[in-house]
């Protein structure tokens, strides 16, 4: 069991100078906060000295743990020449060429600090190239916290709105009306109910915005005929696709949109592609990236940001994809199938009513077996379930491993089979104390 006295201590301390202690909500924990001190490998020691396993990845990002020797050359190489300059450098223009020969829909990239402020550019390169204001997204898929598109996660189904006709639910209080206005809400992966929507708004819609394995929505894959639903209708109805590949980019060489076959006119970037740096990236079609370009007078969209493409991301994240071959994906897929194949039989065997969603890296422990197909299912079928989740995240950190409070399980490259068999030796002794 974890001891962690220093760290009650100086959640003491934050709680007088932040709000409620906490600057991050997705890191806040009760009755306080873990505080962290150095990673190793696959590991993270707190500041008390007690070892985890990580399978959070910091949310994803650290795709190949702490360890990467060839980021850390490259960081310090960096760090040495200069953190930041107001000039353009080399490693932008590196890092672009290897998003583009990676992601096929991919020709011009442009670079940000947070898959949020990713997904906010591409929203407004698809308002400017097409002069329409709506934007469709799934219902309950998380883009970060931008306005339009921090909308409709509403956890409560009172609220939700008839199947056909999901309400664009404020998340942040104090959203305006004119925001929500500009949102329309499909249900993820109902091809019928979503082509319906999407018509009936075809003429103001600048694009539909989807992330093909929305993790708060269920981390349940997005079936082919929807994505190739959504990519018919957009072409038919003049409107922009946007893929969010912040997280999925992690599912193969060729990001999701690889996996998928699927040819978005926009697709926004960020966590890995970042080294571990902070990152976010807009990429896409050239046409439509032009709206950002200066060299005919004032671009349609203006862009800056202090340390938009600063080096220490570039070539942090330069280092991360070279390390990440195709090789290095092969490793990812078998971590994921051993945790996947180990951990179903781990529930069979104490008969838990548990499930697994997910693919490659990226799994999620639901502690149901209802049929989850999209955010509704999802939230429906946890009720009770999903505290229970959270409980068992809980446990399993007291145990030694550190997942996500919904459940979500990311490997990384600094991972073996022994690090999986490790993680779910935890989850052997956590579940009988729920
Ligand atoms: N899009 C998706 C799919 C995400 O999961 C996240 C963050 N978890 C974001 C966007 C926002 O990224 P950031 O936290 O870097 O702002």
């Amino acid at each position: 069991t974890s001891q962690t006295p220093e760290s009650a201590a100086l959640y003491e301390r934050a709680k007088k100078v932040m709000p409620g202690g906490n600057t991050r909500h997705t890191v806040f924990r009760k009755p306080y906060q873990v505080y962290a001190a150095r990673g190793e490998g696959c590991r993270i020691i707190d500041i008390d000295g007690n070892s985890r396993i990580d399978a959070v990845g910091n949310f994803t990002s650290l795709i190949h743990g702490y360890g990467c020797e060839a980021i850390r050359v490259a960081a310090r190489e960096q760090l040495e020449n200069g953190l930041c300059f107001g000039m353009a450098t080399p490693g932008e223009v590196r890092l672009s060429e290897m998003l583009a020969e990676r992601l096929p829909s991919v020709e011009h990239v442009r670079y940000c600090n947070s898959g949020t402020e990713a997904v906010m550019n591409a929203v407004k390169v698809a308002r400017a190239y097409t002069g329409r204001a709506k934007i469709a997204k799934c219902e309950g898929a998380y883009h970060g916290t931008y306005d339009v598109v921090e909308t409709s996660q509403e956890a409560r189904p009172e609220n939700w709105g008839e199947p056909d006709a999901p309400n664009s639910v404020p998340t942040a209080a104090g959203t305006p009306q004119g925001v929500l206005d500009d949102v329309v809400v499909i249900p993820f992966n109902n091809v019928e109910l979503g082509e319906k929507i999407l018509r009936a708004k075809g003429n103001d819609l600048a694009a539909v915005l989807v992330d093909v394995m929305p993790n708060r929505a269920g981390l349940v894959p997005a079936t082919q005929e929807f994505l190739d639903m959504l990519r018919r209708v957009t072409r038919e109805i003049g409107a922009l696709l946007i893929l969010d590949e912040v997280i999925t980019f992690r599912l193969g060489y060729n990001g999701a949109q690889g996996r998928y076959g699927i040819d978005p006119d926009l697709t926004a970037l960020g966590k890995v592609i970042g080294g571990g740096f902070p990152i976010g990236a807009v990429a896409g079609r050239k046409d439509v990236m032009a709206v950002y370009d200066p060299t005919n007078g004032a671009p349609r969209v203006q862009h800056g940001g202090t340390f938009s493409a600063n080096p220490m991301s570039m070539v942090a994240g330069i280092a991360a994809l070279e390390a990440l071959t195709p090789q290095a994906y092969d490793h990812l897929e078998a971590l994921g199938e051993r945790f996947q194949t180990g951990i179903t039989a781990l529930f069979d065997e104490m008969g838990i009513d548990a499930q697994v969603t997910g693919l490659a890296s990226l799994r999620r422990i639901h502690l149901n077996r209802a049929s989850l197909t999209d955010f509704r299912s999802t939230v429906l079928a946890g009720g009770d379930g999903a505290a229970k989740v959270a409980a068992l995240s809980r446990l399993l950190f007291d145990e030694g491993v550190i997942i996500a409070a919904n459940g979500l399980v990311c490997f990384s490259t600094a991972m073996t089979f022994d690090d999986i068999d490790d993680i779910i030796a935890a989850f052997a002794r956590a579940l009988p104390k729920l």
